[in-house]
């Protein structure tokens, strides 16, 4: 079986970012280090970390729980991003706090950030509950809508001026199909395609990679949105699309009729669980 690996498959320059500021504060640190949320959407990482002593925080944690956290312990954001006021209350908590979050995400925050000091509303084009979107909402309280969905649109009832920004991951289809509707709605919106180059270059190869495969496999994590959005866009492709976590779950994959497989992998796989694939299907 021919298999051809992706070539932007696996961590994105924001998770690489967030991932090595994690590990240096490791190196370096005595007191206790916490994330606020799982720092990536990987299991197996997750756990790595967690050998190393760093703990995951829930993202709907109380104050009051914030309140009792060691004194001088550490806490990493993650590259999506959190609304302002969660930052500021980490920071009142008395915690060191890490800004892991993507440049790219910050610019999406500013844009909305700026559309909102100007009495705009902002449209955020992504997935309702998203870490990076709950954090965009942050930055235009009570301004700001979640469009996932056409029917969103039609749902909001304001006719201030308009301002449209993407979710960074958020595929061409999708982002496509939203904005041309929301342009008949709001001739004079303001659209910025805040998607990340990173993405786009994945979603395109995958596209590309499915027009010469019998199937795609996408390693990534199941509750990972970008990975899960890179099946789908496999899968809406015709390509029998097969999404795992890890080398393990390719057992219940029938490889029988498939001549080349194709393998991408989302923004939070590292290097090492895309080798371990690699390697059980040659
Ligand atoms: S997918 Fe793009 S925006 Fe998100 S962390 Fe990676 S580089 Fe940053």
């Amino acid at each position: 079986m021919n298999i051809i690996l992706a070539k932007n498959a696996g961590f994105c320059w924001g998770v690489k970012r967030v991932v090595k500021l994690t590990e240096e504060k490791i190196a370096k640190s005595d007191s206790i280090i916490f994330t606020y949320g799982p720092l990536i959407h990987n299991q197996e990482v997750i756990h790595k970390l967690e050998e190393k002593g760093v703990c995951t925080l829930p993202t709907d944690i109380s104050d009051n729980h914030l309140d009792k956290l060691p004194a001088n312990s550490s806490i990493i954001i993650r590259a999506h991003g959190i609304p302002p006021d969660k930052h500021k209350k980490l920071t009142d908590a008395g915690l060191n706090v890490l800004d892991g979050t993507c440049p790219h995400v910050v610019k999406i925050q500013e844009n909305v950030e700026y559309a909102f000091s100007h009495g705009r509303i902002v449209l955020i084009l992504g997935d309702k509950g998203h870490a990076e979107v709950t954090g965009l909402l942050g930055y235009c309280p009570g301004k700001g809508y979640v469009i996932s969905i056409e029917e969103d649109i039609m749902k909001i009832p304001e006719n201030k001026p308009v301002t449209v920004v993407a979710q960074s991951t958020l595929d061409k289809k999708t982002y496509d199909k939203l904005t041309k509707i929301i342009k008949i709605k709001w001739p004079e919106c303001q659209i910025i395609d805040t998607r990340c180059d990173a993405t786009t270059r994945r979603q395109n190869e995958a596209i590309e990679l499915c027009g010469k495969v019998d199937a795609m496999i996408i390693i990534g994590g199941k509750n990972s949105a970008n990975t899960n959005r890179l099946a789908q866009i496999c899968t809406n492709e015709g390509v029998p699309a097969f999404h795992i976590e890890n080398a393990n779950e390719l057992s219940n994959v029938n490889f029988n009729k498939i001549k080349t497989v194709g393998v991408t992998a989302g923004a939070s796989t590292p290097d090492w669980i895309i080798e371990s694939v690699i390697k059980k299907l040659a």
